[in-house]
């Protein structure tokens, strides 16, 4: 199986390669040259377990590493999980399930993919005898959940970039107290923003780039999306048979990269009817799916800080299907998107989607209400999930943190403070941060520095 570009102008790579490279050279991103039908195939899958189910998924696609090399990957990708079916999918009512992501070591959704991923990069440091140096930004999830994907792993190094003072306390600490010797975390005097252009400006360096063999860890990367499709069809896999029919997936989201992993299972044949992509108070998709224009606003902070996001980068994907897999035309939405900042696509309605938008005062009157209704407790990103559920559907609401790492808005919403030992934990440990100056010099001066 190889890979090619939504905007068409990158030669096709191997599964491996279009891992290790991230974002294509023209700009686009990765997707498979022609999808798996798992049309007949899913259902036979009904009993897997989960890193079982992920492996019969994932081979369809990593065709270029070994098949036992791949399970055992898969296998070590899912032991650090505190729940044994990983993915749990608990029901609420008749028409009413979650399913629990928030099982991982960071306790966010991101483990899925970035567990796996980090297991991807150590076998290729291995099978290719280099280094990696893996370089990120964050805003609070995925710094944590990349670093305890590669955490303690020989031959890398990871660096994240994070504005000092800006992420929760309880995020800083899942960054901070590791104890791990190949994990650099890096408080910047600056914005989010600021860290992301650094590290743009880095990356653009191309042999600077290569001197330390650097890799992205971003939203973006090929094998992340994969990774998300697995609890879908775990899921789909493990409720009645009468509710598959009639299910609707509802994904709390910001850049909709959850949302289309799941959708992806439908262009390979995986009957799912509905997705509801659930958004907060920054509802650039939600005015998308209304009125089919895509606008980029200013981000707001919002209590739902991981769904914060203005540009919403792997709609580009979807953006390719929709425009019926040619990358002409998606070059030239992307390229007037990025000049104007906006753009309209007439008649726009795929099939099978609907959305909404939670604003922040609302927040906090869903917890209330789905602790009163299902004594079920849910985190901010998840309450945007819960807003409004279609009632002819049977809804799977994605479960995307633990509510543990969100104590002050539980607490101020139904007065009980939730707490987790993995993070109660971490408060004993001593915080390892590097304060660095907000500017690429500083930063690139430090990378080269401790890079391995
Ligand atoms: C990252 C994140 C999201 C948003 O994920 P998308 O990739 O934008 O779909 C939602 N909830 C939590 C808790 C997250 O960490």
């Amino acid at each position: 199986m190889r890979y090619i570009s939504t905007r068409g102008q990158t030669e096709p790579l191997s599964f491996s390669d279009a891992v290790a490279t991230g974002l294509a050279p023209d700009g686009g991103l990765f997707l498979p040259e022609t999808m798996p039908d798992l049309s007949a195939k899913w259902r036979e899958w009904e009993g897997l377990n989960y890193p079982d189910l992920c492996f019969e998924f994932m081979r369809l696609f990593a065709t270029d590493i070994p098949s036992e090399t791949l399970r055992e990957i898969v296998a070590k990708s899912y032991t650090k999980f505190a729940h044994e079916e990983i993915a749990p999918l608990k029901k609420l009512d008749e028409s009413t399930y979650v399913l629990e992501l928030f099982q991982g070591p960071t306790l966010a959704f991101k483990d899925f993919a970035l567990q796996l991923l980090g297991n991807l990069y150590e076998y290729q440091c291995v099978s290719r005898g280099q280094t990696i140096n893996v370089l990120g930004a964050t805003s609070g999830d995925t710094g944590a959940a990349a670093i305890h994907g590669l955490l303690g792993k020989p031959g890398i190094a990871i660096f994240i970039l994070y504005p000092d003072g800006r992420v929760s306390p309880l995020q800083e600490r899942q960054m901070t107290c590791t104890e791990a010797e190949n994990v650099f975390a890096i408080a910047i005097d600056g914005s989010f923003d600021d860290a992301q252009a650094s590290l743009k400006e880095i990356f653009a360096d191309q042999d600077y780039r290569k001197e330390h063999r650097l890799s992205a860890v971003n939203s973006i990367n090929l094998a992340r999306g994969l990774a998300q499709c697995v609890y879908y069809l775990y899921a789909l896999l493990r409720l009645p048979k009468e509710a598959r029919a009639r299910v609707e997936f509802v994904v709390p989201t910001g850049n909709f990269g959850n949302v289309l992993a799941g959708w992806m299972l439908t262009k390979m044949g995986v009957p799912i009817p509905g997705f509801k992509v659930a958004t907060n108070q920054n509802d650039i998709l939600h005015r998308l799916f209304t009125t089919g224009e895509y606008r980029v606003d200013e981000v707001r902070a919002s209590l739902a800080p991981s769904m914060d996001i203005q540009v919403a980068s792997n709609f580009e994907r979807f953006l390719y299907y929709t425009l019926d897999e040619s990358a002409d035309p998606v070059r030239e939405v992307m390229a007037s998107f990025k000049a104007t900042g906006s753009h309209r696509f007439e008649g726009f309605a795929p099939a099978g989607f609907s959305s909404t938008h939670c604003s922040d005062d609302e927040i906090p009157e869903i917890i209330q209400r789905v602790y009163r209704d299902y004594d079920y407790v849910v985190d901010p990103h998840t309450a945007c999930g819960f807003k409004e559920l279609s009632p002819d559907r049977v809804s799977v609401v994605l479960a995307t943190a633990s509510p543990a790492k969100f104590p002050d808005t539980i607490k101020d919403a139904i007065g009980v403070e939730p707490k987790h030992k993995s993070l109660e934990v971490l408060k004993s440990r001593p915080v390892k941060k590097h304060l660095v100056a907000a500017n690429t010099a500083a930063i690139a001066k430090f990378v080269a520095d401790y890079a391995v």
